[in-house]
C-alpha cells in the first residue's frame, strides 16, 4: 500500500510502498479515506512530545471504509463506515473502568501516534476501538473526532459551563472553533482570544460575542464582559506559559481554567492567585470513547460543524503539514487519501 512515512526526526514524510498491516483476531483493516493534520504531528515529527519507533506512519484523524476483519470480530462489519477511538486501551484498569480512556495506564500505544496511522491507504484498529460513522458525517469531517471534535467535547464537559456563563476561549484553532460551537449551544458567553485577526472573524461567525487579539490590552473588557469579576471558565487552547498568564488573570474567584493546549512551558500563574482566588486548573486530554460517540452524535445533528480550511491529496501531505507547521490555515487541514 502507499503510505508517508517518517523515516527519521525531522525530514519530510516519504511516501513510499510498504506491506498492509497484518490482522490479530480482535483487528479491523480500514480502507482509509481521509485524515486530518493535527499539531501533535508536527511535534512527532520534530521528535517533540511523543517519540514512535521508526520508520512511523502518522495520522491519527483517519477515517474509512472496513475492507477486512479479524476471526474474531462480530462489529464492525466489511463495508462499514468508522472513525476509530486512538487508545489502545487495557479496558481493566481504574481508569478504563472509570471512563477515562486517555488515561489507561497498561494501554499498548495510541493509533497514528505511536502505532501505524492514517496517513495511508490502510491503517488496523482492535473492534472496539472503532466507532460507526453517522451518514450525515462525511469521512473528511469524521476523521476529526478522533482528536480535534472529541478533544473540544471532553474540554466543553471538563469546564462544566451553566446557562449563561461568561467564558474565554484562548485560541481559535480547530479545536478553539468546536468548543465555540458547543459553548453557544449551551446557551454560554463566548469571548475569543488569538493572535490571528482571520481566526477571530471565524470565531466572531460562530457566535463569539467578543472577539479580540491576545495580549495584556484584553484583560480589561474580558473582565468587564464578565459582569466585571472575570469569566467562570477559560479554556486555554494555546499551553503557553503567557496565555496560561491570561487566562488566570481573566478568571474569576472560583473559577476555572481548563487546560487543553500542550507545549513545553510552566505556566505563569502564582500559588498567591491560585489559593487566594480559589482558582480551579483542570487538564483535559483527548476523550473517552463516550466523548466520541456523543460527539459523532453532535455532529449528525450539526451542532458540531468542525472546520475544514483545507484538503490535500495523500502525495501532498508535506505541503499539508507545512501548512499547519506555519499557521497558514484557519481550520483542519484534511489529506484526502482515497475520493469519497
Ligand atoms: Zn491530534
Ligand atoms: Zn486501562
Amino acid at each position: 500500500m502507499k503510505a508517508a512515512c517518517l523515516n527519521s526526526i525531522g525530514a519530510p514524510l516519504a511516501l513510499e510502498e510498504v506491506p498492509e498491516p497484518t490482522l490479530e483476531r480482535d483487528e479491523v483493516l480500514v480502507e482509509t479515506r481521509a485524515c486530518g493534520i493535527c499539531r501533535t504531528d508536527i511535534h512527532i515529527q520534530d521528535g517533540l512530545a511523543y517519540v514512535p519507533r521508526l520508520p512511523h506512519i502518522p495520522g491519527h484523524e483517519p477515517a474509512g471504509l472496513v475492507c477486512a476483519v479479524g476471526a474474531q470480530v462480530g462489529s464492525p462489519q466489511i463495508g462499514d463506515r468508522v472513525v476509530p477511538h486512538l487508545f489502545l486501551t487495557c479496558g481493566e484498569c481504574i481508569y478504563c473502568r472509570t471512563g477515562r480512556d486517555a488515561q489507561c495506564s497498561r494501554g499498548r500505544g495510541i493509533i497514528g501516534v505511536t502505532t501505524g496511522g492514517g496517513f495511508a491507504e490502510y491503517f488496523k484498529a482492535p473492534a472496539r476501538n472503532l466507532l460507526l460513522l453517522p451518514d450525515e458525517v462525511p469521512f473528511e469531517a469524521g476523521g476529526l473526532v478522533s482528536c480535534a471534535v472529541v478533544t473540544a467535547v471532553r474540554a466543553y464537559r471538563r469546564a462544566q459551563v451553566q446557562l449563561a456563563d461568561p467564558v474565554l476561549v484562548l485560541g481559535v484553532g480547530g479545536i478553539g472553533q468546536i468548543l465555540i460551537q458547543l459553548l453557544k449551544h449551551a446557551g454560554a458567553r463566548v469571548a475569543a482570544l488569538s493572535r490571528s485577526q482571520a481566526s477571530l472573524q471565524i470565531a466572531a461567525r460562530l457566535g463569539a460575542e467578543l472577539c479580540l487579539q491576545a495580549g495584556a490590552e484584553a484583560i480589561p473588557e474580558i473582565i468587564q464582559f464578565a459582569d466585571g469579576e472575570g469569566v467562570a471558565c477559560a479554556v486555554e487552547c494555546v499551553g503557553l506559559g503567557t496565555t496560561m498568564a491570561l487566562a488566570a488573570k481573566c478568571t474569576r474567584r472560583g473559577g476555572r481554567i481548563v487546560v487543553v493546549g500542550e507545549e513545553a512551558e510552566f505556566p505563569a500563574v502564582d500559588t498567591i492567585q491560585i489559593a487566594q482566588r480559589e482558582l480551579e486548573i483542570v487538564g483535559s486530554r483527548n476523550g473517552s470513547k463516550q466523548d466520541a460517540q456523543d460527539a459523532l452524535r453532535w455532529m449528525a445533528s450539526g451542532v458540531i460543524q468542525p472546520p475544514i480550511a483545507e484538503r490535500v491529496p495523500l502525495d501532498r501531505i508535506n505541503d499539508g503539514l507545512d501548512m499547519v507547521r506555519h499557521g497558514r490555515v484557519h481550520g483542519r487541514v484534511v489529506v484526502k487519501v482515497r475520493g469519497d
